[in-house]
């Protein structure tokens, strides 16, 4: 995780005074510590410390955030030693605001129509299209069909969005074509991409890298700015997208996973096929430090969200591997924190699942470089099912589209009680 720490120097009577330093993400904004006053007396001191211990900072809060018996004392600027008091319910919490609806709490739902009413985003990952290569989202073995990850996520949103219609939900898209949210390109970003390499050290970046397999890319200038363009900005005006004109229920995030598979024009393709799914939190300590990072967990955490997605993400979970028959991935990385009883659910601080303030319920099926996968991928799209490797299969889009659905209406069955 990369950040930057940004000293603005005013220049005053010829003297240069740091008025204000800001210790940011890339292309992170200075919170309003305010906004937090609408939480006041939402939540209760154990709700609190049990979502800190158990979610959201599990590898501990070192003083940025100091908890009494009423209140939390939470660090805004630790150079000019600002705070923010959170406020503990005593007994009855005040109402959380919130843009989204519990689906417990939708009326109007009946067995055939298990989603009415429910607003629900769908995010398919990555860009694709032209930036597909730029995103390493792309590899291609020689003389088939390029397997493109943000193209494959749309084709299965365009199928779950007429499954999820047809049960009763308001759809909408937080991408709909293959193409960038926002507005800004790589170009407009090399200064950003100059300030990131100069906080890691490298103070005079090469322009260009030569091709996806340069090892020196990630010190250039181009690498950088191509970076910030796809993984952060994009993110970003994706969540105005989702907490300003959406507004919706629930987000679903659909992405393929991949292994590495080295040099995109001769992949390594393996045996390896599994399945797991990411809802916010697990926020490490060092990514508590940027204030930015701190205040947007805060506001996560007392929006609730947590209290929907585990439910839903454990049994859209289990769902889905029971249709699939994937079995669940195995961290090998300390970044995340195991939830749930399903075995496929983790939390971990992406930025996507952290921006999104409704609840997320962020999707990592399929190695794309997988034999198995490769092959469905080759065979496209199809009615019924076809021989693959020797075994009958659905069309990997459809079946992904099928399983995504049938989670949900499962679940939203049992949440809004729905009888045969
Ligand atoms: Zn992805």
């Amino acid at each position: 995780m990369l950040r930057l720490r940004v000293a603005v120097l005013f220049g005053c009577a010829g003297v240069a005074l740091a008025a204000a330093a800001a210790n940011l993400t890339p292309l992170g904004k200075p919170p309003r510590w305010s906004i937090l006053d609408g939480y006041q007396e939402t939540i209760t001191h154990d709700e609190f410390v049990r979502l800190l211990d158990t979610v959201y900072a599990t590898r501990g809060y070192s003083d940025l955030i100091t908890v009494g018996a009423k209140d939390a004392r939470i660090v805004e600027d630790r150079d000019a030693k600002t705070f923010f008091t959170l406020r503990f319910a005593s007994d009855t919490p005040r109402k959380v605001p919130r843009y989204w609806h519990p689906i417990e709490k939708l009326s109007g739902a009946s067995r055939e129509k298990p989603l009415r009413h429910l607003r629900i985003a769908l995010d398919p990952g990555h860009i694709g299209g032209k930036w597909a290569k730029m995103e390493e989202r792309w590899y291609q073995v020689e003389n088939t069909k390029p397997v493109e990850e943000g193209e494959m996520a749309l084709f299965v949103a365009k199928l779950l969005a007429k499954r999820l219609r047809e049960l009763g939900a308001e759809v909408s898209f937080v991408r709909g074509k293959n193409a960038p949210v926002t507005p800004l390109r790589p170009d407009d970003l090399r200064n950003v991409a100059r300030a990131v390499l100069k906080k890691n050290g490298v103070t005079e970046p090469a322009d260009h890298y030569t091709d996806a397999a340069d090892p020196a890319k990630e010190n250039t200038l181009q690498w950088q700015s191509e970076l910030l363009f796809y993984r952060q900005s994009e993110i970003r005006y994706r969540a105005k997208r989702v907490n300003g004109v959406l507004e919706p229920d629930l987000v679903l995030c659909l992405h393929f996973n991949a292994e590495a598979w080295g040099d995109p024009l001769k992949p390594t393709l393996l045996d390896t096929n599994h399945f797991h799914i990411l809802i916010n939190g697990s926020y490490l300590p060092e990514e508590l430090e940027p204030d930015d990072e701190r205040f947007e967990m805060v506001r996560k955490l007392l929006g609730r969200a947590y209290d929907e997605e585990l439910p839903l993400a454990d049994k859209m979970a289990e769902v889905f591997a029971r249709e699939t028959g994937l079995p669940p991935y195995v961290y090998t990385k300390d970044t995340v924190v195991k939830v749930g009883t399903s075995g496929y659910v983790y939390a971990r601080n992406l930025l996507a699942t952290r921006l999104y303030r409704c609840p997320v319920v962020y999707f990592e099926p399929y190695v794309m470089n997988s034999h198995e996968v490769f092959a469905r991928i080759q065979a496209g799209d199809y009615d019924g099912t076809r021989e693959i490797n020797g075994v009958q299969r659905p069309s990997i889009f459809r079946e992904y589209a099928t399983a995504v659905s049938d989670g949900l209406a499962e679940y939203c069955r049992s949440a809004r009680k729905l009888r045969d």
